[in-house]
């Protein structure tokens, strides 16, 4: 069965959106197998997003990410990768659709809410990154 790595980011936390967020996957009718609550270390963030590591923005994003709490999950389902980036919205929150979660929560392109894999190689690239087999249910 298809999974994707979803992150609620330290300001989704800091907010108290985490109950907010599981809710809407669960609604949609995903599965969560894997979940945990974690300070990121830095050598993790910087593998997490170590395609954008030419990016202006990159040390801000590093240094944001390890600035508190990320809850980390791996959710499961049909079509997981691409519909969970659909409840994401996009990665701008100014262009994301209200409904979506950026959308309803987020203005700020460097504050917004949660991560989502991608494509369905980058899932598995992101929860073996992030979750040992053990971790997982
Ligand atoms: P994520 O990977 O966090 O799910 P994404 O896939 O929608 O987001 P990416 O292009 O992978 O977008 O960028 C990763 C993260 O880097 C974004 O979520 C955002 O927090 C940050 N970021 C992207 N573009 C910018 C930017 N122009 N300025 C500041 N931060 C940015
Ligand atoms: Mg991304």
């Amino acid at each position: 069965m298809e999974r994707t790595f979803v992150a609620i980011k330290p300001d989704g936390v800091q907010r108290k959106l985490v109950g907010e967020i599981i809710g809407r996957f669960e609604a949609k009718g995903f599965t969560l197998v894997g979940l945990k609550q974690m300070m990121v270390p830095k050598e993790l963030a910087e593998k997490h997003y170590e395609a954008l590591n030419d990016k202006p923005f990159f040390n801000g994003l590093i240094e944001f990410i390890t600035s508190g709490p990320v809850v980390a999950m791996v959710w499961e389902g049909d079509g997981v990768v691409a519909s969970a980036r659909k409840l994401i919205g996009a990665t701008n929150p100014l262009a994301s659709e209200p409904g979506t979660i950026r959308g309803d929560f987020a203005v700020n392109v460097g504050r917004n809410v949660i991560h989502g894999s991608d494509a369905l190689e980058t899932a598995q690239r992101e929860i073996a990154l992030w979750f040992s087999e053990e971790q997982l249910s």
